[in-house]
């Protein structure tokens, strides 16, 4: 069938048409070397953020309430999840945690030591990430729920996922992705061919043949 051929009708059956990078293609078993720098930045940052006075960060809850609101919408997930998280790569043995977001999930937890948070995160980590990402990045997404991520994580929205975001519920969405990730997609002397095409709605997702 056309994949266009349900379309409904009015300005939003104009697909949006978006160009998308991807997340790293395989996974690997985590080093012991990674999971133990991440302990380490870990306990860095809950030593720092245990000094800090409890509610110190602006307005938390309400900004990982606006994540959850936007989700209403399935399109912002389907888009993610077509990319496969190509702007995760950076997030390294780090994951963009610092103390202001241990300290409110510290504040959410108050019954919880600080050597308690940290193998709290440390818990969320799998066996096997993606190659060349974050330590949390997995074959299905992110291995640690919205309330335990980075407020950088939670805020950041590329360009296309941005239009997504602002667009009805009932637009149609048409993807190209290319290889790439978000970081290197501009770099000339890297293969960005494209590997693979959608075209997404609030119903479904239908993958198209790309080459
Ligand atoms: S925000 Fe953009 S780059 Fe990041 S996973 Fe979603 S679609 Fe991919
Ligand atoms: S913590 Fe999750 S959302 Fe943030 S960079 Fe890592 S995998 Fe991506």
């Amino acid at each position: 069938m056309n994949a266009f051929a349900r379309l409904p009708a009015g300005p939003a059956a104009v697909p949006l048409q978006l160009l998308l990078p991807s997340g790293p293609p395989r996974a690997r078993p985590l080093a012991a070397t990674r999971r133990e720098r991440y302990r380490a930045h870990l306990q860095a940052v809950v030593d720092i953020a245990a000094a800090l006075a409890p509610g110190t960060p602006t307005a938390p809850a309400a900004r990982v309430a606006e994540t959850v609101s936007d989700t209403a919408s399935l399109l912002p997930g389907r888009l993610c999840a077509l990319c496969g998280g190509g702007c995760c790569t950076r997030g390294s043995d780090h994951a963009y945690l610092g103390a202001p977001t241990l300290r409110r999930f510290m504040d959410a937890h108050p019954g919880m030591s600080p050597e308690e948070v940290v193998a709290a995160y440390l818990d969320r980590v799998t066996h096997k990430t993606q190659t060349g990402s974050c330590i949390n990045h997995t074959r299905t997404g992110c291995s640690l729920p919205r309330d335990m991520r980075s407020d950088t994580c939670n805020d950041y929205a590329c360009d296309s996922l941005a239009q997504v975001q602002a667009a009805p519920r009932e637009q149609v969405v048409l993807v190209v992705r290319r290889k790439q990730d978000q970081w290197r997609r501009d770099r000339a002397d890297l293969d960005n061919a494209v590997n693979g095409a959608a075209v997404l709605s609030e119903t479904g997702v239908r993958r198209m043949r790309v080459g």
